[in-house]
Protein backbone atom coordinates (compact mmCIF):
# COMPACT_ATOMS: atom_id res chain seq x y z
CA UNK A 1 0.00 0.00 0.00
CA UNK A 2 2.82 2.29 0.86
CA UNK A 3 4.59 1.43 -1.55
CA UNK A 4 2.03 2.10 -4.22
CA UNK A 5 1.60 5.28 -2.98
CA UNK A 6 4.83 6.11 -2.92
CA UNK A 7 4.69 5.18 -6.56
CA UNK A 8 1.96 7.45 -7.65
CA UNK A 9 3.82 10.36 -6.00
CA UNK A 10 7.11 9.36 -8.00
CA UNK A 11 4.69 9.46 -11.03
CA UNK A 12 3.27 12.82 -10.48
CA UNK A 13 6.26 14.25 -9.42
CA UNK A 14 8.07 13.11 -12.91
CA UNK A 15 5.14 14.67 -15.12
CA UNK A 16 5.67 17.66 -13.43
CA UNK A 17 9.16 17.65 -14.20
CA UNK A 18 8.30 16.77 -17.72
CA UNK A 19 5.61 19.77 -18.20
CA UNK A 20 7.75 21.99 -16.61
CA UNK A 21 10.65 20.85 -19.38
CA UNK A 22 8.31 21.19 -21.72
CA UNK A 23 7.39 24.40 -21.02
CA UNK A 24 10.91 25.26 -20.89
CA UNK A 25 11.40 24.43 -24.12
CA UNK A 26 8.95 26.36 -25.36
CA UNK A 27 9.98 29.80 -24.01
CA UNK A 28 13.55 29.16 -24.69
CA UNK A 29 12.18 28.42 -28.86
CA UNK A 30 9.53 31.45 -28.73
CA UNK A 31 12.64 33.64 -26.67
CA UNK A 32 14.98 32.12 -30.11
CA UNK A 33 12.57 33.97 -32.36
CA UNK A 34 12.00 37.32 -30.10
CA UNK A 35 15.49 37.73 -29.86
CA UNK A 36 15.34 37.81 -34.34
CA UNK A 37 12.54 39.60 -34.75
CA UNK A 38 12.77 41.85 -32.22
CA UNK A 39 10.48 41.45 -29.94
CA UNK A 40 12.47 42.82 -27.08
CA UNK A 41 12.66 46.22 -25.98
CA UNK A 42 14.17 48.37 -23.25
CA UNK A 43 12.60 50.66 -20.41
CA UNK A 44 14.56 53.58 -18.55
CA UNK A 45 13.71 53.93 -14.64
CA UNK A 46 14.64 57.27 -13.87
CA UNK A 47 17.47 57.16 -10.68
CA UNK A 48 17.35 60.67 -9.04
CA UNK A 49 19.31 62.25 -7.28
CA UNK A 50 18.48 63.46 -3.59
CA UNK A 51 19.71 66.65 -2.75
CA UNK A 52 20.55 67.20 1.19
CA UNK A 53 18.45 70.80 0.54
CA UNK A 54 15.69 68.16 -0.22
CA UNK A 55 15.66 68.98 -3.94
CA UNK A 56 15.93 66.49 -6.39
CA UNK A 57 18.32 66.20 -9.37
CA UNK A 58 16.14 64.54 -12.25
CA UNK A 59 19.11 63.90 -14.06
CA UNK A 60 21.09 62.12 -12.41
CA UNK A 61 20.45 58.91 -14.54
CA UNK A 62 17.88 56.00 -15.49
CA UNK A 63 18.60 51.93 -15.07
CA UNK A 64 17.61 50.07 -18.10
CA UNK A 65 15.24 47.22 -17.83
CA UNK A 66 14.66 44.85 -20.67
CA UNK A 67 10.83 43.84 -21.42
CA UNK A 68 9.40 40.97 -24.04
CA UNK A 69 6.49 42.04 -26.12
CA UNK A 70 5.11 38.62 -26.44
CA UNK A 71 2.89 38.04 -29.84
CA UNK A 72 0.25 36.29 -27.70
CA UNK A 73 0.86 36.98 -24.11
CA UNK A 74 1.34 40.96 -24.08
CA UNK A 75 4.40 42.49 -22.44
CA UNK A 76 6.71 39.77 -20.25
CA UNK A 77 8.60 40.56 -17.28
CA UNK A 78 12.36 39.63 -17.27
CA UNK A 79 11.66 37.52 -13.96
CA UNK A 80 10.00 35.09 -16.38
CA UNK A 81 12.12 34.59 -19.11
CA UNK A 82 16.00 36.36 -17.92
CA UNK A 83 16.62 32.79 -16.33
CA UNK A 84 16.07 30.67 -19.33
CA UNK A 85 18.22 32.78 -21.15
CA UNK A 86 21.03 32.22 -19.04
CA UNK A 87 20.11 28.19 -19.39
CA UNK A 88 20.17 28.14 -22.68
CA UNK A 89 23.21 30.15 -23.86
CA UNK A 90 21.07 33.14 -24.93
CA UNK A 91 21.67 35.63 -22.19
CA UNK A 92 24.94 37.05 -24.66
CA UNK A 93 22.46 37.85 -27.32
CA UNK A 94 19.49 39.63 -24.92
CA UNK A 95 22.49 41.34 -22.97
CA UNK A 96 24.28 42.42 -26.03
CA UNK A 97 21.29 43.79 -27.18
CA UNK A 98 20.37 45.54 -23.97
CA UNK A 99 23.41 47.26 -23.51
CA UNK A 100 23.48 48.16 -27.53
CA UNK A 101 20.12 49.38 -26.93
CA UNK A 102 20.54 51.35 -24.12
CA UNK A 103 23.64 53.34 -25.22
CA UNK A 104 22.20 54.35 -28.68
CA UNK A 105 19.37 55.95 -26.12
CA UNK A 106 21.83 57.31 -24.20
CA UNK A 107 23.53 59.05 -27.04
CA UNK A 108 20.28 60.07 -28.36
CA UNK A 109 19.01 62.25 -25.12
CA UNK A 110 22.55 63.69 -25.11
CA UNK A 111 22.14 65.22 -28.65
CA UNK A 112 18.47 66.08 -27.93
CA UNK A 113 18.40 67.18 -24.62
CA UNK A 114 21.76 68.36 -23.55
CA UNK A 115 21.88 69.70 -20.02
CA UNK A 116 18.68 68.05 -19.04
CA UNK A 117 20.13 64.70 -20.47
CA UNK A 118 20.87 61.47 -17.75
CA UNK A 119 24.33 61.54 -16.88
CA UNK A 120 24.38 58.25 -16.28
CA UNK A 121 22.73 54.62 -17.57
CA UNK A 122 22.89 51.60 -15.31
CA UNK A 123 22.59 48.42 -17.17
CA UNK A 124 22.40 44.64 -15.68
CA UNK A 125 24.20 41.93 -15.97
CA UNK A 126 24.06 38.51 -15.31
CA UNK A 127 26.83 36.08 -14.15
CA UNK A 128 26.27 34.05 -17.22
CA UNK A 129 27.18 37.29 -18.87
CA UNK A 130 30.54 37.62 -17.39
CA UNK A 131 31.56 34.04 -17.53
CA UNK A 132 31.45 34.27 -21.69
CA UNK A 133 34.65 34.63 -23.13
CA UNK A 134 35.00 37.13 -25.66
CA UNK A 135 32.28 39.46 -23.63
CA UNK A 136 34.50 41.83 -22.91
CA UNK A 137 35.15 42.54 -26.32
CA UNK A 138 31.49 42.38 -26.96
CA UNK A 139 31.21 45.33 -24.71
CA UNK A 140 34.07 47.74 -26.15
CA UNK A 141 32.62 47.34 -29.71
CA UNK A 142 29.42 48.28 -28.75
CA UNK A 143 31.05 51.57 -26.57
CA UNK A 144 33.47 52.19 -29.74
CA UNK A 145 29.61 51.57 -32.36
CA UNK A 146 28.13 53.85 -30.39
CA UNK A 147 30.33 56.72 -28.95
CA UNK A 148 29.24 56.05 -25.21
CA UNK A 149 31.63 57.51 -22.88
CA UNK A 150 32.34 54.32 -20.74
CA UNK A 151 32.17 56.66 -17.46
CA UNK A 152 28.85 57.77 -18.01
CA UNK A 153 27.91 53.76 -18.28
CA UNK A 154 26.88 51.63 -14.83
CA UNK A 155 27.25 47.43 -15.12
CA UNK A 156 25.38 46.28 -12.01
CA UNK A 157 25.91 42.96 -11.21
CA UNK A 158 24.25 41.13 -7.47
CA UNK A 159 26.84 40.28 -4.84
CA UNK A 160 26.23 36.42 -5.10
CA UNK A 161 27.59 36.26 -8.30
CA UNK A 162 30.33 38.49 -7.61
CA UNK A 163 31.13 37.90 -3.91
CA UNK A 164 34.26 34.81 -3.93
CA UNK A 165 34.80 34.26 -7.67
CA UNK A 166 38.00 34.40 -9.12
CA UNK A 167 37.23 34.86 -12.25
CA UNK A 168 34.59 37.32 -11.44
CA UNK A 169 36.19 40.08 -9.60
CA UNK A 170 39.05 39.45 -12.74
CA UNK A 171 36.93 40.86 -15.42
CA UNK A 172 35.12 43.39 -12.72
CA UNK A 173 38.68 44.83 -12.73
CA UNK A 174 38.97 44.46 -16.61
CA UNK A 175 35.34 46.14 -16.56
CA UNK A 176 36.93 49.00 -14.57
CA UNK A 177 40.15 49.71 -16.70
CA UNK A 178 37.43 50.24 -19.82
CA UNK A 179 36.54 53.32 -17.47
CA UNK A 180 33.29 51.63 -17.02
CA UNK A 181 31.35 52.22 -13.47
CA UNK A 182 30.03 49.49 -11.32
CA UNK A 183 26.95 48.92 -8.98
CA UNK A 184 26.26 46.14 -6.76
CA UNK A 185 22.86 45.87 -7.35
CA UNK A 186 19.79 44.41 -4.26
CA UNK A 187 22.60 44.98 -1.49
CA UNK A 188 21.32 43.72 1.66
CA UNK A 189 19.39 40.46 0.26
CA UNK A 190 20.73 36.96 -0.07
CA UNK A 191 24.10 36.69 1.81
CA UNK A 192 25.22 40.71 1.35
CA UNK A 193 27.19 41.62 4.18
CA UNK A 194 29.01 45.22 5.03
CA UNK A 195 32.45 43.05 5.73
CA UNK A 196 32.72 42.13 2.49
CA UNK A 197 32.00 45.40 0.48
CA UNK A 198 35.25 46.31 0.55
CA UNK A 199 36.73 43.30 -1.65
CA UNK A 200 34.53 44.37 -4.61
CA UNK A 201 35.81 46.88 -7.26
CA UNK A 202 32.30 48.56 -7.09
CA UNK A 203 31.52 52.61 -6.95
CA UNK A 204 27.88 52.34 -5.98
CA UNK A 205 25.57 50.24 -3.39
CA UNK A 206 21.74 49.87 -4.49
CA UNK A 207 19.66 49.12 -1.49
CA UNK A 208 17.28 46.52 -1.94
CA UNK A 209 13.57 47.69 -1.97
CA UNK A 210 13.14 45.13 0.50
CA UNK A 211 14.71 47.36 3.17
CA UNK A 212 13.68 50.66 1.61
CA UNK A 213 9.53 49.74 1.80
CA UNK A 214 9.78 49.53 5.48
CA UNK A 215 12.45 52.50 5.90
CA UNK A 216 9.94 54.49 7.10
CA UNK A 217 7.96 52.13 9.47
CA UNK A 218 10.44 49.86 10.73
CA UNK A 219 13.42 51.06 13.24
CA UNK A 220 15.73 48.14 12.20
CA UNK A 221 15.29 48.58 8.27
CA UNK A 222 16.06 52.17 9.43
CA UNK A 223 18.81 51.01 10.95
CA UNK A 224 20.36 48.49 8.48
CA UNK A 225 19.82 51.39 5.79
CA UNK A 226 22.39 54.42 7.56
CA UNK A 227 24.39 51.33 8.45
CA UNK A 228 24.82 50.24 4.47
CA UNK A 229 25.25 54.17 3.76
CA UNK A 230 27.83 54.92 6.57
CA UNK A 231 29.84 51.31 5.58
CA UNK A 232 29.95 52.83 1.67
CA UNK A 233 30.92 56.63 1.92
CA UNK A 234 33.86 55.50 4.01
CA UNK A 235 34.91 53.21 1.33
CA UNK A 236 33.93 56.07 -1.37
CA UNK A 237 31.19 54.48 -2.41
CA UNK A 238 28.18 55.79 -3.22
CA UNK A 239 24.44 55.15 -2.17
CA UNK A 240 21.05 54.25 -4.15
CA UNK A 241 18.03 53.55 -2.49
CA UNK A 242 15.40 51.50 -4.90
CA UNK A 243 11.44 51.02 -4.91
CA UNK A 244 10.98 54.56 -2.80
CA UNK A 245 7.15 54.57 -3.44
CA UNK A 246 6.21 56.98 -1.19
CA UNK A 247 7.22 60.50 0.16
CA UNK A 248 7.67 59.35 3.62
CA UNK A 249 10.42 57.01 2.56
CA UNK A 250 12.05 59.20 0.49
CA UNK A 251 12.61 61.60 3.53
CA UNK A 252 14.12 58.87 5.39
CA UNK A 253 16.52 57.48 2.99
CA UNK A 254 17.67 61.24 2.52
CA UNK A 255 17.93 61.74 5.89
CA UNK A 256 20.39 59.04 5.88
CA UNK A 257 22.26 61.02 3.24
CA UNK A 258 21.95 58.76 0.61
CA UNK A 259 22.77 60.12 -2.29
CA UNK A 260 20.28 58.85 -4.95
CA UNK A 261 17.00 57.37 -5.31
CA UNK A 262 14.89 54.95 -7.92
CA UNK A 263 10.94 54.37 -7.60
CA UNK A 264 7.72 54.39 -8.68
CA UNK A 265 7.37 57.55 -6.03
CA UNK A 266 9.67 58.95 -8.54
CA UNK A 267 8.55 57.28 -11.62
CA UNK A 268 7.83 53.86 -13.45
CA UNK A 269 9.73 52.53 -15.81
CA UNK A 270 9.13 54.51 -19.16
CA UNK A 271 9.29 53.90 -22.73
CA UNK A 272 12.41 55.93 -24.55
CA UNK A 273 10.49 58.31 -25.87
CA UNK A 274 7.99 58.81 -22.54
CA UNK A 275 11.19 59.66 -20.54
CA UNK A 276 12.25 61.90 -22.92
CA UNK A 277 9.03 64.06 -22.17
CA UNK A 278 9.12 63.19 -18.45
CA UNK A 279 12.62 65.00 -18.31
CA UNK A 280 12.16 67.69 -20.06
CA UNK A 281 8.96 68.57 -18.00
CA UNK A 282 11.30 68.34 -14.83
CA UNK A 283 13.49 70.06 -16.99
CA UNK A 284 10.89 73.24 -17.17
CA UNK A 285 10.13 72.76 -13.59
CA UNK A 286 13.46 73.66 -12.66
CA UNK A 287 13.62 76.54 -15.17
P1 LIG B 1 16.60 45.17 -10.49
O1 LIG B 1 17.83 45.35 -11.27
O2 LIG B 1 16.72 45.23 -9.01
O3 LIG B 1 15.57 46.28 -11.04
C1 LIG B 1 14.60 46.92 -10.25
C2 LIG B 1 13.24 46.26 -10.37
O4 LIG B 1 12.36 46.84 -9.42
C3 LIG B 1 12.59 46.46 -11.73
O5 LIG B 1 11.75 45.33 -12.00
C4 LIG B 1 11.70 47.70 -11.46
O6 LIG B 1 10.62 47.82 -12.36
C5 LIG B 1 11.24 47.39 -10.07
N1 LIG B 1 10.88 48.61 -9.32
C6 LIG B 1 11.42 49.85 -9.43
N2 LIG B 1 10.85 50.71 -8.56
C7 LIG B 1 9.92 50.00 -7.87
C8 LIG B 1 8.99 50.35 -6.82
O7 LIG B 1 8.93 51.48 -6.35
N3 LIG B 1 8.20 49.34 -6.35
C9 LIG B 1 8.26 48.06 -6.86
N4 LIG B 1 7.43 47.16 -6.36
N5 LIG B 1 9.13 47.71 -7.85
C10 LIG B 1 9.95 48.67 -8.34
P2 LIG B 1 11.81 44.57 -13.40
O8 LIG B 1 11.97 45.53 -14.53
O9 LIG B 1 10.67 43.61 -13.44
O10 LIG B 1 13.18 43.77 -13.32
C11 LIG B 1 13.37 42.73 -12.37
C12 LIG B 1 14.79 42.28 -12.37
O11 LIG B 1 15.13 41.64 -13.61
C13 LIG B 1 15.81 43.39 -12.21
O12 LIG B 1 15.91 43.76 -10.85
C14 LIG B 1 17.05 42.75 -12.77
O13 LIG B 1 17.69 41.96 -11.80
C15 LIG B 1 16.49 41.84 -13.85
N6 LIG B 1 16.67 42.52 -15.16
C16 LIG B 1 15.96 43.51 -15.74
N7 LIG B 1 16.47 43.86 -16.93
C17 LIG B 1 17.56 43.06 -17.12
C18 LIG B 1 18.55 42.93 -18.18
O14 LIG B 1 18.54 43.65 -19.18
N8 LIG B 1 19.52 41.97 -17.99
C19 LIG B 1 19.58 41.19 -16.87
N9 LIG B 1 20.59 40.27 -16.78
N10 LIG B 1 18.69 41.29 -15.88
C20 LIG B 1 17.69 42.21 -16.00
MG1 LIG C 1 19.31 46.61 -11.26
MG1 LIG D 1 19.37 43.21 -10.69
MG1 LIG E 1 17.84 45.78 -7.59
Amino acid sequence: EAKRAGGARHLVFESTMRERAAQRAGIEAELRQAIAEEQLFVVYQPVVGLLPDGGTDHSAGVEALVRWRHPQRGVVPPIEFITVAEECGLIGAVGDFVLERSCRDFMDWQARLGEAAPRLIAVNLSRAQLGQPGWIDSVRRILDLTGMPPSQLQLEVTESLAAQDQGIQQRLHELKALGIQLALDDFGTGYSSLSSLHLLPVDTVKIDRSFVSQADTSHHHRVLIEATVKVAQSLGMKTVAEGIETQSQADVVRAQCCAKGQGYFFSRPLPAGDLLAWLASHQEALA
